[in-house]
């Protein structure tokens, strides 16, 4: 059975002092039907887990896939297992667009995942242009190709889908339910065409985009909506608690 998630990514947000306080509040909340999980910025990672109470599981919003070596700046996936994280995203829409993020360094960062044990959190999700042209389907279908459907099916059921329609992301403009549930189904069945029924119904595929307090309920009434990737929303305690209420 596939698992119900609601993941916090807190970007490039918060002073130390701020992001532990809101994590300690996190760690005392009660436990709820999903799996919560953390994305602070890398910083943060060593200390969150030092003082991590709960089962609130770390990861980390980037990640470099390459073993070790002169790469300055860079993380290992190693190095970040190593200090508490146990998930990563990859492929988030701001990866792709202000880092110029490729479909091949995307597949390399869900195999040096996968390789380290770790959870790779694989985002997608079309820009407004090719909604309005109608083109979502088949563009979310070439990014999972790009970076996740080159796995064999024993693999891909260690990893998350995450569906951001980019124009949703940040903007305060959500995906209907309708909307949600049409991609997530379709993803869905992509997957059981390719592995089969039983893998499909096993992956856990999350809404991001502007979710909050408000719509996370009806989001996560659909059918193919596991959960969601929470952004701003994921700032606020309160917020972020009611999202892990309406699961
Ligand atoms: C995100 O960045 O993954 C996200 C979903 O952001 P927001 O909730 O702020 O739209």
């Amino acid at each position: 059975m596939r698992k119900k998630i609601v993941a916090g990514n807190w970007k490039m947000n918060l002073s130390p002092g701020e992001a532990t306080a809101l994590f300690m509040a996190l760690n005392e909340l009660p436990k709820y039907d999903a799996e919560m999980i953390v994305f602070p910025p890398l910083v943060y990672v060593q200390e969150l887990n030092r003082v991590r109470t709960s089962a609130v599981h770390l990861g980390v919003q980037n990640f470099y896939p390459i073993e070790s070596g002169a790469f300055t700046g860079e993380v290992s996936i190693a190095q970040v297992k190593n200090v508490g994280a146990s998930y990563a995203l990859v492929g988030h829409s701001e990866r792709r667009s202000v880092f110029g993020e490729s479909g091949e360094m995307l597949r390399a960062k869900v195999n040096a995942c996968l390789f380290h044990e770790m959870t790779p959190i694989v985002c997608c999700g079309e820009p407004l242009v090719i909604r309005e042209a109608n083109e979502e389907f088949s563009f979310v279908k070439d990014q999972l190709e790009e970076c996740l459907f080159h796995l064999s099916g024993e693999q891909l059921t260690k990893t998350i889908i995450a569906y951001e329609p980019v124009w949703a992301i940040g903007t305060g403009k959500t995906a209907s339910s309708e909307q949600a549930e049409a991609m997530h189904k379709e993803i869905r069945s992509w997957i059981a065409e390719k592995y089969g029924t039983e893998i499909a119904n096993s992956i856990s595929i999350l809404y991001g985009g502007s979710c909050n307090a408000s719509n996370a309920e009806e989001l996560f009434n659909c059918e193919n909506v596991d959960g969601g990737l929470i952004g701003g929303a994921s700032l606020d305690v309160g917020a972020f608690e009611a999202i892990l209420k309406s699961i």
